[in-house]
């Protein structure tokens, strides 16, 4: 026997589709273990519907292999494999009650009354919809709707769930609170959760890991705190949340920035000459005057200073025209810059990156 292969893991090995001449997902190989809150971000038409499809067995992929449980599925239709799906376009039916609705997975493959009954009222009760069981679609505001949608994903006790965009009518509160039942569940269920989203907000709090797609690749795979803080390359750094991409130079063993300044910075190493480099807002402190605070300092100057309530942004001129963002923390005893005043500007060196130009 070879080694035990648990039924939650899913895997893509080397996965293309095209649609005509165009690979929308080109070779992209994912191992996601069981249990793993797995999540798929990028811009709108990077190919996370697509990935997921394949996944769903929707679409079948031109080349590779989907894999879940050991098994090869590639070619196995959507209902042999056994999957909880919620799809932003997979409403739920308007000629069944909520009840129904959740149901329904149990149903069409024959379950016996007792158990779907007992499994829909479970169901209901993790998504807090006991008491709808009579009510129709029309008679439910989106949120509810979304979760009776969450509970006939579920009710099956599937070992593996997919979601596409599944929160993204709701508004910001409501999307909180079901970011919060989603994971709750997930946990308690113990099942490999599969989630896109172009929210990276959502994705950092969501997530075990997050892949980064980029036309069709992924572009970086890590968990939320390394793809954040460590990018591979500046697209990551500009997708997940506001960057500083600076330009730089390597000149032999120094880097070179704005003005000339020489910077030291932490891995990412690209080859001599053109690089950018990245430094996230709130890692750069701001300092009155001349102030040489941390190893690496900018002189500059206040553009614009917008106040967030919480933090304060700026915006510094820093030499070449460059120009830097920093959130400064509008701490107790916060000094408030204002524009034209002169500042300095530092940062620790493994808090910044130097990536390809
Ligand atoms: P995402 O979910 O990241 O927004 P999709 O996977 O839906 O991206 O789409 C990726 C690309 O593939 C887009 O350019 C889209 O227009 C194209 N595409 C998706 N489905 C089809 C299809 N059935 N026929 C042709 N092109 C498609
Ligand atoms: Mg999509």
């Amino acid at each position: 026997m070879g080694p035990a292969v648990s039924a939650g893991s899913v895997a893509l090995e080397a996965v293309t589709k095209r649609y005509g001449s165009e690979a929308v997902v080109a070779g992209v190989s994912l191992a996601i273990p069981e249990g793993e809150f797995f999540t798929l971000l990028g811009p709108s038409g990077s190919g996370k519907t697509t990935t997921l499809s394949m996944l769903a067995g929707f679409v079948v992929p031109d080349e590779g292999r989907v894999v879940m449980g050991g098994r090869d599925m590639t070619r196995v239709p959507p209902r042999g494999r056994g999957l909880g799906m919620v799809f932003q376009n997979y409403a739920i039916f308007p000629h069944l009650n909520v009840a129904e609705n959740v149901a329904f997975p149990l149903t069409v493959r024959g379950a016996p009354k007792p158990e779907v009954t007992a499994r829909v009222a479970e169901a209901l009760a993790m998504v807090k919809l006991t008491g709808f069981e009579a009510r129709y679609a029309r008679q439910l505001s989106g949120g509810q709707q979304q979760r009776v949608a969450l509970a006939r994903a579920i009710v099956a006790h599937p070992k593996v769930v997919l979601m596409d965009e599944p929160l993204g009518a709701l508004d910001k509160n409501l999307r909180y609170h079901m970011q919060v039942e989603i994971k709750e569940i997930q946990r308690r269920l113990g099942m490999t959760v599969i989630y896109v989203t172009h929210d990276q907000e959502e994705a950092l709090t969501m997530s075990d890991r997050i892949a980064i797609m980029d036309r069709g690749r992924i572009a970086q795979l890590g968990p939320p705190r390394e793809v954040y803080e460590k990018p591979d390359d500046s697209f990551v750094a500009a997708f997940l949340g506001e960057a500083n991409l600076l330009r730089a130079r390597r000149d032999g063993e120094v880097v070179r920035g704005p003005g000339g300044a020489v910077l030291a910075t932490s891995a990412g190493t690209p080859p001599g000459g053109e690089a950018l480099l990245f430094v996230r807002p709130e890692k750069v402190s701001v300092a009155a005057g001349l102030a040489e605070v941390l190893p690496n300092h900018l002189p500059g100057r206040v553009l614009h200073a917008s106040f967030l309530g919480n933090i304060v942004r700026y915006a510094v001129e820093a030499g070449d025209g460059a120009t830097v963002l920093c959130d400064a923390a509008n701490g107790a005893g916060a000094v408030l810059h204002q524009p034209g005043d002169a500042v300095t500007l530092s940062w620790r060196a493994e808090d910044s990156r130097l990536l390809a130009g």
